[in-house]
């Protein structure tokens, strides 16, 4: 799926943070400094120094905003939530030839804290989708105790779940037993 050229790359960035906890079941996977320097350079992001524990309170905060975002009722809302995001982690719009590359815009200085990077990569990706297609591939998963949040950039968008092995198979394996219970009372209501 083509969205603005930038944020083909990081339209996932959001959710990849918002994942890190799971609301529901209040599972933390990102329980310190480490695993935030995981995702960080998963995302191509250098880190010069050791982060601190400010920048993980940053970051999980960060996660509670762009979560808010997958859950804002409309795009008046969302683009808001996001455009707070983008100031209060310092956006500076320029424009950058690296590695070859043809112009193009960049959103973070390579100079800038890394939480700062991650945030405005990430808000800029929604920002892309949102600003192209609406709000309709933002989801909170169906699964049964997730609401884990992804962007559905399949072509017709039909995802429901934020994994169709685990959300997706858990929830037919339910339907399966639900239908299963109804045909079952069904045999007894006609032997009766
Ligand atoms: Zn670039
Ligand atoms: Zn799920």
């Amino acid at each position: 799926m083509k969205f603005t050229s930038y944020s083909e790359d990081t339209a996932t960035w959001a959710e990849d943070l918002v994942n890190t906890y799971n609301v529901v079941r209040a599972v933390e996977k990102m329980p310190d400094t480490t695993a935030l320097a995981d995702l960080l350079t998963a995302h191509g992001i250098r880190l010069k120094d050791a982060l601190t524990s400010k920048e993980l309170d940053t970051a999980r905060a960060l996660r509670t905003a762009l979560r808010e975002v997958f859950c804002a009722p409309a795009e008046e809302a969302a683009v808001a939530l996001l455009n707070r995001v983008l100031a209060d982690h310092h956006a500076v719009p320029h424009y950058t030839n690296h590695d070859g590359q043809p112009w193009h815009l960049h959103v973070a200085t390579p100079q800038a804290p890394p939480v700062d990077q991650y945030a405005v990569n990430a808000a800029m990706g929604l920002l892309g989708v949102i600003t192209t297609t609406g709000m309709s591939r933002l989801h909170v998963c169906d699964g049964n105790r997730c609401e884990e949040v992804f962007v559905d950039v399949s072509r017709n968008q039909s995802r429901r779940y934020c994994s169709p092995q685990i959300c997706g198979n858990r929830a037919s394996a339910a339907a399966h037993r639900a239908r299963h219970r109804a045909a079952s009372v069904d045999h007894h209501d006609s032997g009766s």
